[in-house]
């Protein structure tokens, strides 16, 4: 590579993301990463990869789609349960194309991403983390904590949930965080006694003290989300010991030694208030630019998004844009993920009544029972990684 590298910071998911789609358009590519080469990311937190976002990620390097989608699972069939009696049922057609989506741990997804880097010619710099970012009208240098300095016209900025890049350039995120938390384990199948292939929500499970609980495959296991009550303490729910204890309830027997990973989350909802800097050299993607509740799989998908646009900008030019673009994007999933959340968590005694009147209407009346299944995902849940795209 001769031309100065665009430099991207974070290797997660968005971060590979943007190098892959820098690099679709021969920029060279500089990735700053502060793990090193040999971690171990935790859990599986994002599983669902869309169709669109396959479809960017194929544009970024033809066949990964394929990759990603051979190895995931896809299920045909939803239910949904109100206090333990299914309101809820359907089993569609295997699509004739590309499925509508893939369900893998987000470790897999980031291992094809990565291969399919390295196989692109992404430079990786392992061991490198930002503490430092300085930005003027003719370029940037971000400062490592091992004391290398880089310099460089462009940085995409995936450096996560507390993106230093960020907060280097003291932009604020705008937003809230809502009141209580939810588990989230996952499980590896019993092999040759695997559940069901189905995605399964249930309001007010029986089995776990009415709560709320999903249960979602991926390969190899499935993930367990567990919605916890407003005076739920996280040690009687989510640590390990825990979860063997509420985790038959929800599957049956024979899991306790099967668990991969239990981790407890808050429910934040928060975009920073500007995707670039005065300068448009620095463009934030993915969770460093906004944060969502995981329902509805808007985290990963629209960082994905973000990061095609990002590349797309910094090739062409049009920084401003996609900072608007991609800025209302995030505004309208956290405003989905909001309406998501009210129905999820209701606050308001009414929210409750109305799920449990459409629970006893569901037997006769089909519409009520596909509002109880669709509601918890919140609006356009079909396409977070589009909401206000334009690339
Ligand atoms: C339980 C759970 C379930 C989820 N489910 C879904 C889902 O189904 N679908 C979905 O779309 N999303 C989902 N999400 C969200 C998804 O996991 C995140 O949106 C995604 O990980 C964000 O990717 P990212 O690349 O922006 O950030 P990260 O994955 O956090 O990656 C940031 C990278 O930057 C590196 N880094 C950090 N600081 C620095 C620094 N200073 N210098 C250099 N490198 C640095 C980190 O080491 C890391 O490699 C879920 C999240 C959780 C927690």
């Amino acid at each position: 590579m001769t031309a100065t590298p665009v430099v991207v910071v974070g290797a997660g998911p968005v971060g590979l993301s943007a190098a892959l789609a820098l690099r679709a358009r021969e920029l060279p590519v500089l990735l700053l990463e502060a793990d090193p080469e040999d971690r171990e990311r935790p859990g599986s937190r994002a599983l669902f990869v869309h169709r669109e976002t396959l479809a960017l990620l194929d544009a970024m390097r033809p066949g990964l789609a394929d990759e990603i989608t051979s190895y995931g699972r896809t299920w045909h069939t939803r239910r949904t349960l109100y206090r333990g009696r299914e309101v809820y049922s359907r089993t569609f057609p295997p699509p004739s194309g590309r499925p509508p989506f893939t369900s893998l741990r987000q470790v897999d997804t980031e291992r094809f991403l990565r291969d399919a880097c390295g196989r692109a010619g992404v430079e990786f710099a392992w061991n490198a983390r930002v503490i430092g970012v300085r930005c003027t009208a003719s370029g940037v240098s971000l400062s490592c904590a091992d004391g290398r300095e880089v310099s460089c016209g462009q940085v995409i900025a995936a450096d996560g949930a507390r993106s230093a890049v960020r907060a280097g350039l003291g932009i604020p995120m705008e937003g809230t965080h809502g009141e209580g938390f939810h588990v989230v384990v996952d499980v590896a199948d019993r092999p040759g006694e695997e559940l069901p292939l189905e995605r399964v929500f249930h309001y007010e499970h029986p089995g776990v003290g009415g709560r709320s609980v999903m249960r979602v495959p991926f390969t190899g296991g499935f993930q367990v989300d567990l919605q916890c009550h407003a005076g739920d303490r996280a040690e009687e729910y989510g640590t390990e010991e825990a979860v063997r204890g509420w985790l038959p309830g929800v599957v049956g027997e024979g899991y306790a030694d099967r668990i991969l990973w239990v981790s407890t989350y808050r429910f934040l909802r928060k975009v920073a208030a500007s995707f670039t800097d005065p300068h448009e050299r620095v463009l934030l993607v993915g969770e460093a630019a906004h944060l969502f509740p995981p329902f509805g799989a808007r985290g990963m998908n629209s960082g994905i998004a973000d990061a095609a646009a990002a590349a797309e900008a910094v090739a062409t030019g049009t920084v401003a844009d996609f900072a608007a673009v991609r800025r209302a994007a995030g505004l309208f999933n956290s405003e989905a993920a909001g309406v998501a959340l009210d129905h999820l968590r209701p606050r308001r005694r009414i929210v409750r009544l109305r799920q449990r009147a459409a629970a006893a209407l569901a037997p006769v009346l089909p519409s009520c029972g596909s509002w109880l299944e669709h509601a918890p995902y919140g609006p356009r849940h079909g396409a977070p990684a589009l909401a206000g795209r334009k690339y």
